[in-house]
């Protein structure tokens, strides 16, 4: 198969071809339709995830088609329309006996504990416990988001950063995750304020129902956040993952309010300073938010399929196969083009 392959960190990511991957016993191999770009991708291209073994391919949120199963498989064949999410779950430890396969204690990730789907074919595993159909109203650009970016999002507002109608969000990172936030909120009856550096994923934000956008830049950025929702944010989530946003994300908030950790902090580059003391005086809550498990995409689905959450509009960006490793190189670079890449490949129905 042909895929997205580097030998070093921060090296050359190019195209080449490499041996087709088979499934284990209990998993699948699915032929990649379409597969976004994520800040993930970025950190461990770049090394900050020193686990991912060389030589490597990227590439963890995808939509593709069954291709083959293991014998243990009993409910995917070839053929199956899928999407997985980024954390693949074991099915038998505690945590996804309680139902959190999303930290599982032994789960894999395609693109970082083995090869991702920046290639024709992806070797996932488990598929009983993780692969997700997909219905016929969902399309394969908007799947693409579902195993990272749009489940991501959605579980943090939903679930970690427990959302109501007529509550003020904030979302400090307008990025694929930041922006997916955004219009979960919205959905949600959330009033959000989207913080951003970049005036066009402000533009983003806005045309995705954000009421409120802030340069973040601007030193009285989380003054202005306090100002307009009338003593903070209830909801504040760092979709971005440095100091300073996460740092902003807590000081936004009213008392008592609840700060949702979205963006990746890999200890490479440091462990941020947090204004725990703000946390303290304020009764404030600080919680992660790490995907979601295969099993909790049934409403997340049926917005998609009926259009209220719209993951296809954030897309900017279509990309092929030999496009993607020169992309993900340029992700850390300023000027990355705001909205969200998705690679499509060749000769895939879409
Ligand atoms: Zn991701
Ligand atoms: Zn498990």
């Amino acid at each position: 198969m042909r895929a997205v392959v580097f030998d070093e960190f921060g090296g050359p990511a190019t195209v080449r071809e490499v041996p087709d991957p088979f499934p284990a016993p209990h998993g699948a191999v699915v032929r990649v339709a379409a597969t976004g770009l994520c800040r993930s991708d970025w950190h461990g291209w770049a090394g900050h995830d020193r686990t991912i073994a060389l030589p490597h391919v990227p590439g963890h949120e995808l939509a593709g088609v069954v291709e083959a199963v293991g014998e243990d498989v009993r409910g995917w064949r070839s053929g199956d329309r899928v999407t997985v999410p980024f954390v693949c779950a074991c099915g038998a430890c505690g945590q996804c006996a309680s139902g959190n396969h999303q930290v599982c204690e032994r789960q894999t990730q395609p693109g970082f504990t083995g090869w991702g789907s920046f290639a024709e074919l992806v070797a996932l595993d488990h598929a009983d416990v993780n692969l997700v159909g997909l219905p016929d109203a969902v399309d394969t650009v908007a799947a693409a988001g579902l195993g990272c970016r749009v489940a991501t999002a959605y579980r943090a507002v939903s679930a970690q950063g427990r959302v109501r109608p007529g509550q003020w969000v904030a979302v400090h990172g307008c990025g694929g995750v930041g922006l997916s936030a955004v219009m979960v909120a919205v959905a949600a009856g959330a009033r959000v304020a989207a913080l951003d550096v970049s005036p066009t994923a402000l533009d983003l934000a806005r045309s995705m129902g954000a009421e409120v956008t802030v340069h973040a830049g601007d030193e009285d950025a989380v003054a202005v956040v306090r100002e307009v929702s009338g003593g903070g944010a209830h909801v504040s989530l760092d979709t971005l993952g440095s100091e300073v946003t996460c740092a902003a994300s807590i000081r936004c908030l009213r008392p008592r309010g609840r700060h949702v950790q979205v963006g990746l902090l890999p200890p490479d580059l440091g462990h941020p300073a947090v204004p725990m003391a703000r946390v303290i005086a304020l009764e404030l809550e600080i919680v992660g938010s790490h995907g979601m498990a295969a099993h909790d995409y049934g409403e997340l689905l049926s917005l998609v399929a009926s259009g209220r959450l719209r993951p296809d509009l954030l897309v900017t960006r279509r990309l092929t196969l030999d496009e993607a490793g020169p992309a993900l190189a340029a992700m850390g670079e300023p000027g990355y083009p705001a909205g969200v890449t998705v690679v499509l490949l060749a000769g895939v129905a879409q």
